[in-house]
């Protein structure tokens, strides 16, 4: 079992020897470009087609900035979720972003109309020690703002301070409905402290009548019982009653560009033939714009490989990244289907699995019923 070591802020800071990169073997496959069916997808999906003009060229290619950017104030967590690719998130270091950075980006979002900062990267943003003022700043800057957190850290005195900022979401990952299971999750014993945290989050948040949309989701490949997952969704949806919330409780992991591919190895045997036929889509995550604590601009939030790395936020001007070779690049053969030396190939992210999909809808419908 691995000694967890944490900073003096409660980020941790070493990642489990087992789980060392180099052992983690990607399978590349060539394409030659969208098949009929999602060409068929891509034509008449409105989650998809939306993304494209008429000449089949993401639309994104006429704004010369986001309308959304993720920072990671760190990379740092307090958690070590058996999904996450922490050995790739730390493979670089790990660390606190510099205010003057944040404050960079912040002028550079306001100087060309990005509408929206999230504070949702790799790392837990509620160990910066300066998150209020980066809240305050993206605010005072006319930004809407939206956080992601596991909320092991998020001190009860905070509840009201936080209430008060105009977030557009409030995301928490309570991963499980028992504490063996959240233990399995989150390979971290802090179920009691996370619980709490939340269910005071939310009594705060419904004595104010907030607006803000909440979202308490776990992620599931078979760590959670059924009967858990009824019993997980009557919980929060009791708890949540009077709040605007997301009613999607749980999802299945996606497979981090290929880096956690081995998740799918996991699944059961149903499963995995369900999970075999699968289409590829043009990606939503490349419209956007992430930047990690030291700089580091990545082409999205699910590929954390070095080669994901678009651009410097430090070295170079965000305009030139957002616009470089780098991301046309991964414009270039999402539009075309042909995702040849991109992590894209193997992620799963840019897929639809029509079996798997049906499969959720009975499953989400039948724990609907009982809950
Ligand atoms: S398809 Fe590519 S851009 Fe989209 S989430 Fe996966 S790795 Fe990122």
């Amino acid at each position: 079992m691995l000694e967890i070591k944490y900073d003096e802020l409660g980020g941790i800071v070493n990642v489990d020897e087992r789980i060392d990169k180099k052992d983690i073997q990607v399978k590349r496959k060539i394409r030659q470009g969208y098949n009929f069916l999602e060409r068929l997808l891509i034509k008449n999906s409105k989650k998809v087609n939306y993304l494209f003009d008429e000449n089949g060229k993401y639309s994104c290619r006429a704004q010369i900035a986001p309308s959304v950017i993720r920072i990671g104030p760190t990379n740092r967590c307090t958690g070590r979720c058996f999904y996450c690719p922490r050995e790739y998130i730390h493979d670089k270091g790990t660390g606190y972003m510099d205010f003057a950075l944040f404050e960079k980006i912040i002028a550079w979002a306001k100087a060309n109309k990005v509408g929206t900062i999230s504070f949702a990267l790799f790392g837990e943003p509620f160990l910066h020690p300066r998150i209020f003022d980066m809240l305050d700043l993206a605010v005072k800057n006319g930004m809407k703002i939206r956080i992601s957190t596991n909320a092991i850290v998020l001190k009860k005195e905070w509840a009201k301070k936080l209430l008060s900022y105009p977030f557009e979401s409030i995301e928490t990952s309570m991963d499980g409905f028992t504490r063996n299971e959240y233990l399995k999750g989150k390979q971290v014993d802090k179920y009691e402290q996370a619980k709490e945290n939340i269910l005071y989050l939310l009594k705060k948040a419904k004595e104010k009548k907030s607006k803000i949309l909440f979202n308490v989701h776990f992620v599931d490949i078979g760590n959670v019982s059924f009967l858990n997952k009824v019993r997980y969704i009557r919980f929060w949806k009791k708890e949540l009653k009077g709040l605007k919330y997301l009613t999607s409780f749980y999802y299945e992991p996606h497979n981090w560009a290929g880096t956690r591919s081995h998740l799918t190895r996991e699944m059961n045997f149903v499963d995995r033939l369900l999970n075999k036929w699968e289409l590829k889509k043009p990606c939503m995550y490349i419209k956007g714009m992430n930047i990690d604590w030291n700089g580091d601009v990545y082409i999205c939030t699910n590929d954390p490989a070095e080669k994901a790395v678009i651009g410097n936020a430090n070295n170079d001007s965000l305009e030139k990244i957002y616009n470089g070779e780098k991301r046309m690049k991964y414009l270039s053969e999402h539009e075309s289907g042909r995702f040849k030396n991109l992590n894209c190939a193997v992620c799963n992210v840019n897929s639809v699995r029509p079996l798997a999909v049906i499969k959720k809808r009975i499953i989400n419908a039948v724990v609907g019923v009982f809950s």
